[in-house]
């Protein structure tokens, strides 16, 4: 059992109004809040040992490396790596996506196909398409039924040899849908074709093994798990990470440069160009060695119960359609109410002091999938309660009688 108002102390800005109401913060599919401890070890790095990495033989130097490789380390654990050098820092998931996409480059013909899902979010759509212009491989798309799950009858049906890379998402962000990734990834594999998971949506709510899923990426943001913004990871299997060519020329990813060749770095630096997000990366190591201690177990059946009964409140209010009902979901709930635009009522519960998110998600093709605009998209997070979920409730009834 979580103990919900001590987490809560745990994040200043949860105690906050917002125009003169206390905050309910219900937009954690966007980005998380961050604890203390979060915006403590900021602090503290930038106060007493900021300095380049890897690079300096001076103490701070080597302070703020241990720190970044520590950092590694405990993303490694996390999330079961084999290696530490398999780790690679990111700026984030979209970054990661790009990398992969890019690399593939060098892998992908014309003929070849790249399959990605209709539940994808932009991020997991547009770098494929470039890859494929680039290429002339063929974008192929799992599709979805109306409930907001992948048709997996069609996925065997669009799986073959010419399939080189599956990119979906653990997750949807838009709609909540936990896919079938270990299915996806077996299949593929059978195939011959590598797999990559936009865990982006996923890792706030669970803890991925990849050596068990074995897929060959997985890419997440460290903003969405109480870390900072401008971090992320990409975690690919050590072959993968050697096949592919290096992303950007720079700093720290060269062996040896003259000006008539240069050779790379060892993993993981091959992939890490130039100065990183030296903070973020170590706050990154915070922010998960602060989730961790909270547990994810605990964490995912307290935001289950958050689902279930903001799903049973929400199914109150007369002429609210509720997108994405698959017996498989994380704690998020889209929804329209009829004849009303989701922005209006994001408007107005906004003047309430809550905070959702209104509009496509950066996934347009769904909002298309069930010919609506956008949607009004309420995620939770283990530091949301029962009784902000009554008020933005209410908040949404309230918002109906002044828009119908
Ligand atoms: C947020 C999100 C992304 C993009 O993450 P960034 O941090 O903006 O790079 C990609 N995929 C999914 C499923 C997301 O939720």
């Amino acid at each position: 059992m979580l103990d919900i108002q001590k987490i809560r102390a745990d994040f200043p800005i949860l105690s906050q109004k917002v125009n003169g109401k206390p905050l309910v913060y219900f937009d954690n599919g966007a980005t998380s809040q961050k604890p203390q401890v979060v915006i403590d070890a900021i602090e503290k790095y930038y106060s007493e040992y900021n300095a380049n990495i890897h690079r300096g033989v001076h103490t701070l130097s080597q302070l703020a490396t241990d720190a970044y490789e520590i950092a590694r380390n405990t993303i490694q654990y996390h999330i079961n790596a084999k290696y530490n050098h398999e780790i690679i820092f990111t700026s984030g998931t979209t970054f990661g996506i790009n990398l992969v996409a890019h690399g593939f480059a060098s892998i992908i013909k014309s003929g070849d196909e790249v399959m990605i899902s209709s539940l994808e979010h932009h991020s997991n759509i547009v770098p494929w398409q470039f890859l494929c212009e680039k290429t002339g491989a063929k974008l192929v798309v799992i599709p979805m039924n109306e409930k907001g799950e992948l048709v997996v009858s069609e996925f065997d049906n669009l799986l073959s040899e010419k399939t080189k890379i599956v990119a979906v998402n653990h997750i949807s962000n838009a709609l909540g849908t936990i896919n079938p990734i270990e299915y996806i990834i077996k299949k593929a594999h059978e195939k011959g074709a590598a797999v990559l998971i936009d865990g982006a949506q996923a890792t706030p709510h669970l803890k991925p093994d990849v050596q068990a899923l074995d897929c060959d990426f997985y890419v997440f943001s460290g903003h969405k798990i109480c870390g900072p913004t401008g971090v992320g990871v990409l975690y690919g299997k050590e072959e993968w990470l050697r096949k592919l060519p290096p992303y950007q020329g720079g700093g720290e990813m060269i062996a040896e440069v003259t000006f008539e060749k240069t050779t790379y770095a060892d993993l993981p630096h091959k992939f890490e160009a130039g100065t990183p997000n030296i903070e973020g990366g170590i706050v990154l190591g915070t922010a998960i060695d602060y989730m961790n201690s909270i547990g994810f177990d605990a964490i995912a059946s307290y935001e289950n119960e958050l689902l279930a009964y903001g799903t049973k409140r929400l199914k109150e209010i007369e002429g609210l359609t509720i997108y994405g009902t698959s017996e498989n979901k994380a704690s998020v709930i889209s929804f329209n109410i009829d004849g009303i635009h989701p922005y209006d009522i994001g408007t107005i519960i906004d003047k309430l002091g809550i905070a959702v998110r209104t509009g496509h998600h950066c996934a347009q093709p769904i909002m298309q999938y069930f010919n609506i605009p956008g949607t009004i998209r309420a995620s939770f997070a283990f530091y949301n309660t029962k009784e902000e979920i009554d008020i933005f409730v209410e908040a949404v009834k309230k918002a109906q009688q002044m828009l119908s």
